[in-house]
């Protein structure tokens, strides 16, 4: 960004800057698609899914996506009355079975018709999408002529966990749009909408502009992608929070009456704990979040996550725990 901001460069993504990111996402996903940066990525997933649909089409993605949660009707307005179809998710994921039976459940004029599969990787509940697992959506969005989206506020993440590379964690498995966020991974602001199929992309710049999305000094947004994506940072940053989440989990879940909600796969976990410890923790300046997930805690940790706050945390767990005779009860 300080490199950024030296000397003058041409306004509204004209400039060397946003060429070279965007060449750069082309060299990560090893393939010629169309980018396009927005300010944040509830604009990129509201944008995404508006081009890929007409106002009486649907989209369907988990009871727990990001777009159905999280976006304060975002795609729905964006779109002009797209109706999201939401099925239960099972530990963050969309199950191909479900997507089917939202598409077969009706066929008549009076169902918004279905257009969009749109998944989240890593999920909302922090879980991963194996390859095989991306590419039966992926099969049933071909199967059905259903566009694939993919939400990848957190993909760095996921990539990470798999250990594979970009392409195979998305255009290979059938992704044809992706929201590729940064701002979780070390960046301070700004998305893409990376278009796999480029016929897609028509006219997405001029959506933008209306949406108020395209950005004057664009060579801001694109900056941050550079420094990521060079040098595959955005990966090393991505391992270091799926390690220390890893060890987080494991130091948590030694303590008695704490559990997971859902496996640890990449960079949160998911804790169910007594609500009076949560009390306590939050006295002590804890700042914990209980409205995702059921009940749970969601913990994160980030590129900057470090051992002496993973163990700052489990140390006053650990004591709670340890003044709550709840804990003792079977010694
Ligand atoms: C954070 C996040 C987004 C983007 O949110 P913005 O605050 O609009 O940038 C999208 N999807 C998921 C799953 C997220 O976690």
């Amino acid at each position: 960004m300080k490199q950024a901001n030296s000397g003058f460069a041409p306004g509204y993504g004209d400039d060397a800057w946003t060429q070279r990111a965007t060449d750069l996402v082309r060299d990560v996903f090893e393939t010629d698609c169309e980018v396009f940066f927005t300010f944040n990525g509830t604009a990129a997933n509201s944008l995404a899914l508006a081009s890929l649909c007409q106002s009486y089409h649907s989209v369907l993605c988990s009871d727990v996506a990001h777009i159905e949660t999280d976006e304060c009707g975002g795609p729905e307005f964006f779109s002009h009355g797209v109706k999201l179809l939401v099925a239960a998710a099972n530990q963050g994921k969309l199950l191909p079975q479900s997507a089917r039976e939202l598409v077969l459940r009706r066929s008549d004029i009076h169902y918004p018709k279905p257009r969009v599969i749109s998944v989240t990787q890593t999920t909302e509940l922090g879980t991963v999408y194996t390859i095989d697992e991306l590419a039966a959506l992926g099969e049933v969005a071909r199967q059905h002529e259903l566009r694939l989206h993919m939400d990848g506020a957190r993909l760095a993440n996921a990539i990470a966990a798999l250990g594979i590379s970009a392409k195979e964690g998305t255009w290979q498995q059938g992704v044809e749009v992706l929201s590729l966020g940064m701002t979780k991974n070390g960046a301070a602001l700004g998305d893409a909408v990376v278009f796999f199929n480029r016929e897609l992309a028509k006219e997405f710049d001029f959506r933008c502009k209306q949406a108020g999305q395209l950005a004057s000094k664009m060579r801001f947004l694109a900056a941050p992608f550079i420094a990521l994506l060079e040098g595959d940072v955005w990966l090393r940053n991505a391992q270091h929070a799926n390690r220390c989440a890893e060890k987080l989990a494991s130091q948590l879940t030694a303590i008695p009456n704490v559990s997971l909600s859902t496996p640890c796969q990449a960079n949160s976990v998911f804790v169910d704990m007594p609500k009076a410890w949560l009390e306590q923790l939050r006295r002590q300046g804890w700042l914990l979040y209980t409205f995702i997930g059921n009940n749970c805690v969601r913990l994160m940790c980030s590129w900057k996550t470090t051992d002496d706050e993973i163990n700052a945390l489990v140390t006053c767990v650990q004591a709670i725990a340890n003044a709550d005779p709840s804990c003792h009860s079977e010694e």
